[in-house]
């Protein structure tokens, strides 16, 4: 009897093993399990560290749209359980392209040199380059420490496409669906790092107005997608070891943005996640170029000399 016991729970213990091995076979390559272990081994070093950086931009979101009351139940909800300002300023001209070149490659025009709304190169020469020739922005830095990490960079505005460095991204997507994707992307490969720019509401904005009744049906639209990519990370199983940041590159005010009114200058920052205080409110100063040092100190990348932001830390419990 006593044998048959012992029996039985090899058979069950081995069906388990293979189980599993038959999933994780089924969804990781060996390099990615070497890389997944090699991750594990750091973050016992490291715990408070999140395993996963979810970035998610929504163009030309302003401010005052959530402050005014927007219907964004999930993104409130992110608030409520995360940290949050309303005060987060971008740089100036508070346009597209220099807004988010800012938010990824750490510094203001002067040093990046991409000025203009459009830029698709440095206007102005950078400060430095790095080997790959670019100013360098958080992908590269992160997959420069981290080879085997898994990348992604998914965006709807073809203009993105010139902000961060290719030669980072392990899958790059210029997509007029970026839920679609990102959701695919997120279940099938659990990226490590991984940036979702919507084009919206930053087009309404332009064709109807800030804050018209049509731009606040945008926004609601685009916290649907919110809730799925939300959705998507829980199904991958690594909600728990990710931080989520949602924000925007500038707000807007009438049809247009680019100037300093403070309609133009203010985003909302909401970070949430692993480690993250909940119902916190930032109270500091936070300007757009903060965001790539936040990333690389969530992801314990050495930030490069040139970058002159600051790693937001209040949000966050370390200890
Ligand atoms: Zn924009």
């Amino acid at each position: 009897m006593k044998k048959i016991i012992v029996l039985s729970a090899c058979l069950i213990l081995a069906f388990c093993q293979s189980g599993c091995v038959y999933v994780s076979t089924g969804h990781h390559s060996d390099r990615s399990d070497r890389a997944e272990k090699k991750r594990a081994e750091k973050k016992s070093r490291s715990d408070w560290r999140p395993e996963h950086v979810i970035f998610v931009g929504f163009d030309g979101l302003c401010a005052k749209s959530i402050r005014d009351g927007a219907d964004m139940p999930t993104l409130r909800d992110l608030m409520a359980k995360g940290s949050y300002t309303l005060e987060s300023r971008t740089i100036l001209p508070s346009s597209s392209a220099c807004d988010w070149a800012s938010i990824f490659m750490g510094s203001g025009i002067e040093l990046h040199g991409y000025t203009t709304w459009g830029s698709k190169a440095p206007d102005l020469e950078p400060r430095v380059v790095n080997e790959n020739g670019r100013f360098p922005d958080i992908f590269w830095q992160y997959h420069k420490k981290n080879p085997d990490a898994e990348i992604g960079y998914i965006f709807e505005w073809d203009g993105m496409d010139f902000l961060t460095d290719p030669a980072a991204t392990d899958f790059r997507l210029n997509t007029k669906d970026c839920t679609t994707a990102a959701v695919q992307y997120i279940k099938d490969k659990k990226p490590n790092l991984c940036g979702i720019i919507f084009d919206q509401p930053d087009g309404v904005g332009h064709n109807i107005g800030w804050r018209t009744p049509e731009y606040m049906a945008k926004i609601l639209e685009l916290d649907g997608a919110l809730k799925q990519i939300m959705t998507a990370l829980d199904e991958a199983g690594i909600l728990k070891e990710t931080v989520v940041i949602v924000t925007s590159d500038h707000g807007g005010i009438d049809k247009g943005h680019g100037a300093m009114s403070m309609d133009e200058m203010q985003r909302p920052l909401v970070f949430f996640g692993k480690n993250v205080k909940k119902g916190y409110v930032i109270e500091e100063s936070t300007v757009v170029y903060d965001l790539a040092a936040t990333m690389a100190w969530l992801l314990n990348v050495e930030p490069p000399q040139v970058w002159t932001g600051r790693p937001i830390t209040s949000p966050f419990k370390t200890k």
